[in-house]
């Protein structure tokens, strides 16, 4: 079954095509990280007025990609949530117009839900012998019951998935998520936007230095001791603490390098923001290395105790911090010892991109679930959990 799957939900605009939910015929993303660099973030109105003037383009580029035309496909899928509502009306207006144009069921996919099946995703060559009438399990895929780790710019879940559509909620933050804690101590630093790729960029030459001066690598990521919320007896999570030592510790070290004092909370910002310029470069590294460590070694214990708590055989990665190589080490070294298996998503398959909601879609549309075409948007959403 081909899926046209179309992604518009924050700064990227995405389509792909994609063979029965896990084979990858095309997929391009355009992304809008230049323009929001400007601004050390996203700026919704900007967003929404980028991806009108990307979806036709990047659609069109989707289809000349995998050499396919219009009545090879079989659904039209595009994201309704959660996310900026201006970014998603633009995505999932194109998605039921095409819809409607060409006569195709139309699938309404939780952005979400699309996080986690980018681990279904490989080549349109790695297609199985075995692997053509059994919709559920192609040879390869992840394996149920298992734990999901989402990870993303706005969400941080662990999330038990029973089967395909069964989610239980066990924890999730209570403050800020992963990837906005990142994104947010990267512009403490002065490392820019997004904060994630930068502060790992950041870490790995604190680490560079130490091997030079014959040091082991992790004395880059023990330089500050920061706090850790455990949360005991929960599979919740918190980063707004570490996220509040990284701000003194990033004053405490400008104070020292700069003399004039201090203004207004917007002077103060801009002042940590040029920090990465006045700091010797490796004080910044260290502190990335040192806050990368914090976050990364909560999430990896957390999510072995619950792989262990329920029995599962199997730990998934998904959204945009599933591409930190150093949060998929961790987890590695957390989960090899119990015979769990760990896979995560491609690097450019973590963050948005359309390949994982035609993925999604897919496994509705085999269930038999398609939407009507007065499907809304829906900013708000979260994924469908079990009562
Ligand atoms: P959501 O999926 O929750 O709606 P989103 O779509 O904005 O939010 P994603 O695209 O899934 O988020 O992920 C973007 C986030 O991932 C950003 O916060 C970014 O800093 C983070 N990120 C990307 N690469 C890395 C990395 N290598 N290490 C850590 N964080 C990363
Ligand atoms: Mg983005
Ligand atoms: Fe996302």
């Amino acid at each position: 079954m081909l899926i046209l799957g179309i992604e518009s939900s924050c700064d990227e605009t995405g389509a792909a095509l994609m063979e029965d939910g896990r084979y990858l015929l095309s997929n391009v993303v355009a992304s809008q990280i230049e323009i929001h660099n400007r601004y050390g973030g996203v700026v919704p109105e900007v967003a929404s007025r980028q991806q009108l003037a990307s979806i036709i383009p990047v659609v069109e580029t989707a289809m000349e990609q995998a050499g396919r035309s219009w009545n090879e496909i079989d659904a039209i899928a595009a994201t309704y949530g959660p996310g900026l509502a201006g970014s998603l009306l633009v995505g999932l207006t194109v998605g039921k117009a095409l819809a409607l144009a060409h006569n195709l069921p139309f699938i309404g996919v939780n952005h979400l839900e699309a996080h986690i099946y980018a681990n279904w995703l490989r080549g349109s060559g790695d297609r199985p012998a075995s692997a053509h009438n059994d919709w559920r399990y192609h040879e390869g895929d992840p394996a149920f019951p298992l734990i999901c780790l989402i990870v993303s710019g706005a969400h941080s879940e662990l999330v038990l998935v029973r089967d395909h559509g069964d989610y239980e909620l066990l924890g999730c933050t209570r403050d800020d998520a992963a990837g906005e804690a990142f994104d947010k101590v990267a512009r403490i630093l002065g490392l820019g936007y997004p904060g994630g790729p930068a502060i790992q960029k950041a870490a790995q030459k604190a680490e560079e230095e130490m091997q030079q001066q014959h040091k082991a690598v992790s004395a880059a990521r023990k330089a500050y001791r920061l706090p850790r919320a455990w949360l005991r007896g929960t599979y919740d999570f918190s980063f707004s603490g570490v996220k509040t030592a990284m701000l003194h510790l990033a004053e405490g070290a400008t104070e020292q390098s700069v003399s004039a004092p201090v203004g207004a909370a917007n002077k103060q910002i801009s002042r940590y923001t040029r920090m990465g310029a006045q700091q010797g470069a490796s004080d910044v590294s260290l502190l990335a290395a040192s806050f990368q460590e914090a976050v990364v070694e909560v999430l990896a214990v957390k999510t072995r105790q619950a792989a262990q708590e329920y029995q599962v055989k199997q730990v998934v990665l998904a959204g945009g911090v599933a591409a930190n190589l150093s949060l998929r080490t961790h987890l590695e070294q957390e989960l090899a010892p119990l015979g769990v298996r760990l896979t995560y998503p491609p690097i450019e398959f973590c963050t948005d991109n359309a390949a994982m909601i035609a993925s999604a879609a897919f496994f509705h549309l085999c269930r038999g679930e398609r939407h009507e075409l007065d499907l809304d948007v829906e900013p708000g959403l979260s994924l469908p959990f079990r009562k």
